[in-house]
C-alpha cells in the first residue's frame, strides 16, 4: 500500500508554508488528512498537488492551500460549532472535525454527500453531521454557529447565515460572480460585524434561494 505521509508533507512544505499559512494546528491537519481518500478512485497519484481536481457532479475538491487559508481565516481552537456549506468531497469537513467541537455540513448533491458521509465515517469521524439540502438557507435548525464556511461561490453574504451566526463569529465565503470571487472574512464582535477580503478565489457556484438561481 502507498504510503502517502511524504507527499502530505511536501504539499505543506512547498504549497501552504510559502504562502503564508501559519497556523500549526491546521498544518498540522493538513499533515494528517488523507486527501487521497476524498479524490476519486484513480485520481490518489494527483490528490496532493497543487490544484483543485474533478469529484464527478460537476463539482470539486478544491485546492489545498484555499482549503488550507479558509480554514486559516476561521481561527478554530477546537472548542467551536461550525456550519459547512458545501461538503463535496468531505476533505475539507474533516479538516474542520479535526480543529472545532462540532461539524455540521450542509451538501446540495444526494450521491456526493452520501459519499462524504461514508469516507468521514470510513476514517472514523463522529463528530460531523451531514445534511442533504440547499445550504444557502443554512441550518436554522442547530444555530447559532460560532463558524460558517461556504466553499461555493456566492452572489452575495446569505442574510440566512448571517442570522445563524453567533456573537462572537466568523464567517468566511467566497462572494462574486460565477467566474471570480473575492474571499470574504465576516468577523462579529459585540454586535458589529466587520468585512475583510482575503484574496481572489475561484469557486463552482452557490446554487440554492439565497445563492444562485439553480434553473439559470
Ligand atoms: N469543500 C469541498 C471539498 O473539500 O471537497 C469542496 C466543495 S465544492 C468546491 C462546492 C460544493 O458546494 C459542491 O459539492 C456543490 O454541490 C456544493 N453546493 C453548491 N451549492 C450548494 C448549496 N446551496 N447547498 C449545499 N451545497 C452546495
Amino acid at each position: 500500500m502507498t504510503d502517502w505521509e511524504p507527499q502530505r508533507i511536501a504539499m505543506v512544505e512547498t504549497q501552504l508554508v510559502p504562502r503564508g499559512i501559519t497556523d500549526e494546528r491546521v498544518l498540522d491537519a493538513m499533515r494528517e488528512v488523507p486527501r487521497h481518500a476524498f479524490v476519486g478512485p484513480g485520481m490518489e497519484s494527483s490528490a496532493y498537488g497543487d490544484h483543485a481536481l474533478p469529484i464527478g457532479e460537476a463539482q470539486t475538491i478544491s485546492q489545498p492551500f484555499m482549503v488550507a487559508l479558509m480554514t486559516q481565516e476561521l481561527a478554530l481552537t477546537g472548542r467551536e460549532k461550525v456550519l459547512e456549506i458545501g461538503t463535496g468531497s468531505g476533505y475539507q469537513t474533516a479538516l474542520l472535525a479535526r480543529l472545532a467541537e462540532q461539524v455540521f455540513s450542509v451538501e446540495r448533491v444526494e450521491s456526493l454527500g452520501r459519499r462524504a458521509q461514508k469516507t468521514l465515517e470510513e476514517l472514523g469521524y463522529t463528530n460531523v453531521l451531514i445534511k442533504i439540502g440547499d445550504g444557502s438557507i443554512g441550518w436554522k435548525e442547530f444555530s447559532p454557529f460560532d463558524r460558517i464556511i461556504v466553499t461555493a461561490g456566492s452572489p452575495n453574504l446569505p442574510a440566512s447565515l448571517l442570522d445563524q451566526l453567533d456573537d462572537p463569529g466568523a464567517m468566511v465565503i467566497p462572494v462574486g460572480n460565477q467566474g471570480f470571487q473575492e474571499l470574504k472574512v465576516v468577523h462579529r464582535e459585540s454586535g458589529s460585524d466587520t468585512l475583510r477580503n482575503a484574496g481572489g478565489c475561484v469557486f463552482v457556484p452557490l446554487l440554492g434561494k439565497e445563492g444562485w438561481d439553480s434553473a439559470g
